[in-house]
């Protein structure tokens, strides 16, 4: 079950409290950038719990290395990364390409351009306002069509 364009409770940076946020998109099942519906400023899904202090300085390096769940998911990239090459080898020159709104409506096989992500390939549309878009490195699980009325 997808948890995207669904509203979560995430703490917002810019805010400085936790709010309701929707969630932009998942990677391999794990939410993972989310948007303040009170500021609007996009970022990363930390949980909804106010970091502490001591927490915050070494979050970012306790990633382990060598477990089997890191080299699973470094194998996905690698695979993920030679299909999106590979596709990206075939792409038409004058092949449209059309900007990412999380609004917009999108098909299967379509090309889009991600502010962040660049080139993606619209490999799955899931019920009507999910895709999985092929990113380089990434297979990300993204909103389309959204409109504010919460997702079902
Ligand atoms: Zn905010």
């Amino acid at each position: 079950m997808s948890s995207v364009g669904k509203n979560i409770d995430a703490l917002c940076t810019k805010c400085g409290m936790v709010l309701a946020h929707i969630i932009l998109y998942e990677v391999r099942g794990v939410i993972a950038q989310v948007k303040c519906k009170t500021c609007g400023a996009e970022h990363k899904y930390r949980g909804s719990k106010p970091r502490t202090k001591s927490g915050e300085a070494g979050k970012e390096r306790t990633r382990r290395v060598g477990t089997k769940a890191d080299e699973e998911s470094r194998q996905a990239e690698a695979a993920e990364t030679q299909r999106w090459l590979q596709r990206h080898r075939e792409l038409k020159e004058n092949a449209a390409i059309a900007d990412y709104h999380m609004t917009g409506r999108y098909q299967r096989g379509d090309v889009i351009n991600h502010p962040s992500f660049g080139i993606g390939f619209v490999e799955k549309i899931l019920e009507e306002q999910r895709m999985d878009v092929l990113f380089k490195g990434n297979l990300r699980r993204m909103v389309m069509n959204y409109h504010a009325r919460e997702m079902a």
